[in-house]
């Protein structure tokens, strides 16, 4: 493994099964498949893509909260998809997760100093000075006053939830946040501040983040790389300011084009249908069936990606 890669995904598979409804049985659904990528310290990666591609079921995988069905995970070289006990919660201190909704995120029974004390009670051996000086200090961190811990989640506002929510995040100092959709449940006036924070925290700690999220424009201004997901495979990968310049896969360009303030044609690309339904994946590439430049082959056959730092799984580039 490179010496920058803090994160290696390969060729990971995730499922999970539903109900089939009256008609009764199971469906599996192919929410994660065949992934491998790598994820390089410092950055902030995003993980682009419509609601439903799978995007946030990889997200859970990679710390474990979901199962995978097959794949490897290797984080600073151990592959976490077999870590058990201490190695464990020591790798779950190293990768911590900041959710979408930080109203449902935060207990709203406990006081906030409480809220960021657990972690630390939990996972370390800290005397209670130390722990009550380190969420002082994480508070501080994300722009909150120390005057707040002794305040309910209630009596904040969503971007100062997220912020606590963070802070909760980083009382571990971990390596790796993996932060879902983090500023989609705020209102757009508070967006920004947030979307700071995160920016701050990348560059003055080299804090490496991956980024959830559907919203163009965030990943425009966080992201050094962007990977793009569609039907729970990467279809384009590489760096924010190629992807945006040159976008190869048509998904990709489809996705930036619904960006009016990003799109330098001015014309947004509609696609025909709805996304396919993971439990009945479509044959050949995956996006065949709404994609404007289709191919017989496309039907029956997978393409296997070119490209080495701007990748790309379509044969109009094989
Ligand atoms: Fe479209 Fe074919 Fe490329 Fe898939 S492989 S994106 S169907 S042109």
């Amino acid at each position: 493994m490179a010496d920058k890669t803090l994160l290696r995904i390969n060729n990971l598979n995730v499922e999970y099964y539903t109900n089939k409804g009256i008609l009764g049985g199971k469906s599996t659904i192919h929410a994660v498949n065949g992934i491998s990528l790598d994820i390089y310290k410092g950055e902030i990666l995003a993980i682009a893509g419509e609601s439903g591609c799978g995007k946030s079921t990889l997200a859970k995988a990679l710390i474990r909260l979901e199962p995978a069905k097959s794949g490897e995970i290797y984080f600073d070289s151990k592959n976490i998809l077999t870590l058990m006990g201490n190695d464990l919660k020591e790798f779950r201190k190293k990768a911590q997760m900041v959710f979408q909704n930080p109203y449902a995120s935060l207990n709203p029974k406990m006081k906030i100093v409480d809220i960021l004390k657990e972690p630390l009670e939990i996972n370390t051996d800290y005397s209670p000075e130390k722990i009550l000086e380190t969420v002082k200090e994480k508070i501080r961190l994300v722009g909150l006053d120390e005057s707040c811990l002794e305040l309910y989640p209630h009596e904040f506002s969503g971007g100062q939830r997220q912020r606590i929510a963070i802070a909760r995040a980083l009382v571990l100092n971990p390596e790796f946040i993996l932060a879902d959709e983090p500023v989609s449940a705020l209102d757009v006036s508070i967006q920004a501040q947030i979307i700071n924070l995160i920016k701050e925290l990348n560059k003055n700690f080299g804090l490496t983040f991956l980024l959830i999220t559907h919203d163009v424009s965030v990943i425009k201004y966080l992201a050094d790389r962007i990977a793009v997901m569609y039907l729970g495979e990467i279809v384009e990968s590489g760096k924010t300011e190629d992807i945006f310049q040159t976008p190869l896969h048509p998904y990709t360009k489809a996705l930036l084009s619904s960006a009016p303030q990003l799109n330098k044609t001015g014309k947004k690309i509609t696609l025909k249908g709805d996304l396919p339904s993971p439990a009945e994946l479509p044959q050949g590439c995956k996006f065949h069936t709404r994609c404007p430049y289709v191919m017989e082959k496309c039907k029956t056959n997978i393409p296997q990606g070119k490209g080495i730092t701007h990748k790309v799984k379509c044969f109009l580039y094989e």
